[in-house]
């Protein structure tokens, strides 16, 4: 732990305060203006991640890699360009030139190969970001150094989604990490980790907020501020409900409900790091500091009954039917054994009395963007019992508070519902949320009528 008279805030910048170098050195400036500002993580800068997870199928055309391969180095020689020195241009060509085999290795490779390079792969834009912000520190007369986080970050062996070892990250962090935060500024990478031997790890899409939040926890941090492209967390995302409200102050418990629901501001995880070592967590916007943000916090003044709306497209629908499930014991256990198997992580869950309904988030699976039904868990399920599948449905939550325990409250939102399709509706196990999954054709429209008539 610090010592409580040396604070120590750790800061997150994500994908578009990295984009290009006014936005690094808008990040640098707000770095600049808390000295208690001592550790820095970084996710890719906007669009790279996502050229990168395209370059880890091994069967795209030498064309399209080529043409990915140039994006992402347009991106990263841009921030280069406004950079002084050799030294950062040498060092940015290396990462790029491992990128480059990287992908050449993934196009001749086959099975249990292809995750650990693509998870090696994928970790080059969070590397490039972190190496270009302490040179935008450096330059500005900042003693700042670029570390490493796969040396502090253990993680299991789970390429894609893999899990830290937090115990590991504590002692390595504190060993490693902490005394150089006495006199320099750390800037580190988001979103990756490293297995036992070393091999490199992600800990799935948006994970660096995450990251983030389990290094605020290592370190023992007087706070986490989460910078992005928004002022705050909203009443929705502003991007779906043009009058959402920025809320001033959240509960962990709110704020992990949002999170956990969809809200994509937060990854879904980063709440409970932050909740079990009460780290307050603040959340701004790189190009308006100004503005302020929201704070959340173990207690917060106001508990409204509606706090937000929270939603999450890709969801899928997944309904198991058999016979065998009538008066007998285990189904259940059998087939979320399965689906562990497969490392997917169930939702929501209803039941009839042949048949089971679960909801599979794909937008929280795993780096690689690969689909989570995939033939062998179908081919384990096939003896069990039958399996539909339906796509293309979204999640939409209401977030609040004692939900579960007011009257009222269902009437009002399916009178927003309208006679749009439910096709499955879940209230009960948290006092903080009640949801419900709808076509995602008709999930924006549903959001704006429920904000507009809980919210507004
Ligand atoms: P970063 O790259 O900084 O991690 P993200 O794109 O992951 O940023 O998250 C920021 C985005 O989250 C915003 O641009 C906004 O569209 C979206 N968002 C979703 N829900 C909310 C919400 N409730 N409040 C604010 N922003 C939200
Ligand atoms: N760069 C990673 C992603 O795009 C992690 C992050 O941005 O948080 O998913
Ligand atoms: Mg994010």
């Amino acid at each position: 732990m610090t010592n409580a008279s040396t604070p120590l805030q750790v800061a997150k910048f994500g994908g578009t305060s990295v984009a290009d170098f006014t936005a690094l050195s808008q990040c640098a400036s707000i770095i600049v203006s808390d000295p208690t500002t001592r550790v820095v993580v970084v996710s890719a800068a906007a669009g790279v991640t996502n050229r990168l997870v395209e370059l880890t199928q091994a069967d795209l055309p030498n064309n399209e890699r080529q043409r990915l391969l140039k994006e992402i180095a347009a991106i990263e020689y841009a921030i280069v360009d406004q950079l002084s020195g050799s030294e950062i241009r040498a060092a940015v060509d290396a990462l790029l030139t491992q990128m480059a085999n990287l992908v050449d290795r993934i196009s001749h490779c086959t099975g249990d190969q292809l995750a650990p390079l693509a998870d090696s792969l994928l970790s080059i834009g969070e590397r490039c970001s972190s190496l270009l912000l302490t040179q935008v520190l450096k330059q500005l007369g900042v003693d700042a150094v670029n570390f490493d986080v796969t040396r502090v970050m253990r993680t299991d062996g789970h390429h894609g989604k893999a899990t830290p070892d937090c115990a590991s990250l504590t002692l390595n962090a504190l060993e490693q990490l902490l005394p150089l935060t006495e006199n320099q500024v750390v800037v580190t990478q988001g979103f990756i980790g490293a297995d036992d031997e070393g091999n490199v790890t992600t800990l799935g899409r948006g994970g660096s907020d995450f990251s983030a939040a389990l290094l605020a926890e290592a370190l023992g941090a007087s706070a986490l501020a989460i910078w992005t492209d928004v002022n705050g967390i909203y009443s929705c995302d502003p991007r779906v409900v043009v009058d959402a409200k920025p809320i001033a102050e959240l509960s962990f418990s709110e704020a992990a409900e949002m999170a956990t629901f969809g809200s994509k501001i937060l990854h879904p995880a980063t709440i409970l790091p932050a909740q079990r070592s009460q780290t307050p967590v603040f959340v701004g916007c790189t190009r308006a500091p100004e503005q302020g943000g929201t704070w959340i916090r173990n207690h917060c003044e106001s508990r409204p009954k509606f706090r937000a709306l929270s939603l999450r497209r890709g969801q899928t629908l997944l309904t198991a039917h058999s016979l065998n499930m009538l008066h007998s014991q285990g189904f259940l256990a059998e087939l979320f054994a399965i689906l562990a198997r497969h490392r997917i992580s169930v939702d929501l869950i209803t039941t009839s009395e042949v048949s089971v309904a679960l909801t599979l988030d794909q937008t929280g699976s795993d780096s690689s963007g690969r689909s989570l039904i995939t033939e062998a868990l179908l081919e384990e399920l096939a003896p069990l019992c039958r399996v539909e599948v339906e796509r293309d449905l979204s999640l939409l939550a209401v977030i609040g508070n004692h939900i579960a325990h007011t009257s009222g409250i269902g009437i009002r939102v399916l009178d927003a519902i309208g006679d749009s399709n439910i096709r499955m509706f879940c209230q009960g196990a948290s006092a903080h949320n009640l949801c419900f999954l709808v076509a995602s054709s008709e999930v924006e429209a549903i959001t704006n009528r429920l904000h507009a008539r809980l919210l507004n």
